[in-house]
């Protein structure tokens, strides 16, 4: 009997063991989202020619980067959900466990590394400023006393009210508010990275970029900062390396900014 109890004890102990070995393995990100046979990513909709609508298209720089990791992840393009995301909300979005990871032209910074976790730069964009042509703004320093047009939440904020300590800043959720404050001369410039920028000015010519950069940033798709997300982070580093290596990138960067590929060289 004594003999009984303890073989029905290892028995229990094995299938509570066998039990937890199995929960630990869903609680990784790269398995769950295998499972669901679905990715899904936070994407911005008003950044051309990131992530926008046009002719009712989802499409950009970044919309094809999440199709690409969907095709390595899940071997099918296809298999992707896109969920809009803002500067000011992305890392709610994501770590609140909306999405799955953000393809949201966002810049590595470390405070933002305090709060998610991100993969390897796949794109380099720096700070520019944007004016009506004709204007006589010159370089950043002239933004001092003037009105100009940001992204709340954004790098241009950061390095606007750094670079140009006496601007006037119109703060805006999205940049198609900013662009309309623009459009509308409520502000004399705007600051953002250039490789927004440069959707605007594709659309409205009678806007041009300065030609100084005041800062170099990588863009990095970010993941939640939890052990679960590194195997998901490790593949996206992966594909992201062999996209570089086999020209992807490059080929991208020339679809998308045709115009402007000299500025995002590196
Ligand atoms: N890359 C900049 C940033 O991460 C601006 C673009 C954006 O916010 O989406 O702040």
């Amino acid at each position: 009997m004594f003999k009984k109890i303890i073989l029905c004890l290892i028995m229990f102990s094995t299938l509570f063991l066998c039990g937890c070995g199995a929960k630990k393995e869903n609680s990784d990100q790269l398995s769950e989202i295998k499972k669901r046979g679905e990715l899904i990513v936070g994407v911005k909709y008003d950044s051309k020619p990131f992530g926008y609508i046009e002719n009712g298209k989802l499409q950009g720089y970044d919309i094809d980067i999440a199709h690409l990791l969907a095709k390595r992840i899940l071997g099918n393009e296809n298999l992707v959900r896109f969920v809009e995301v803002t500067p000011s909300n992305r890392i709610s979005k994501l770590n609140s466990g909306e999405v799955d990871m953000l393809v949201a032209t966002m810049t590595v910074t470390p405070s933002r590394q305090e709060v998610v976790d991100f993969s390897v730069p796949y794109f380099y964009a720096g700070q520019a400023v944007m004016i009506r042509r004709g204007t006589s703004i010159k370089t950043i320093g002239d933004l001092n006393g003037r009105r100009v047009v940001i992204v709340l939440g954004t790098t241009g904020e950061t390095s606007l009210r750094y670079f140009a300590p006496e601007v006037i800043l119109q703060g805006y959720r999205s940049y198609k508010e900013a662009f309309a404050g623009m459009l509308n001369n409520r502000a004399e410039a705007m600051s953002a990275d250039d490789a927004i920028l440069a959707g605007f000015v594709m659309d409205h010519p009678e806007f041009m970029i300065l030609p100084q950069r005041y800062t170099q940033e990588g863009y990095g798709v970010a993941f939640r900062k939890d052990a679960a997300a590194a195997s998901l982070r490790y593949e996206v580093n992966n594909a992201i390396g062999e996209l570089r290596k086999k020209g992807h990138l490059n080929y991208l960067k020339s679809l998308w900014l045709p115009q402007s590929s000299d500025n995002f060289k590196k």
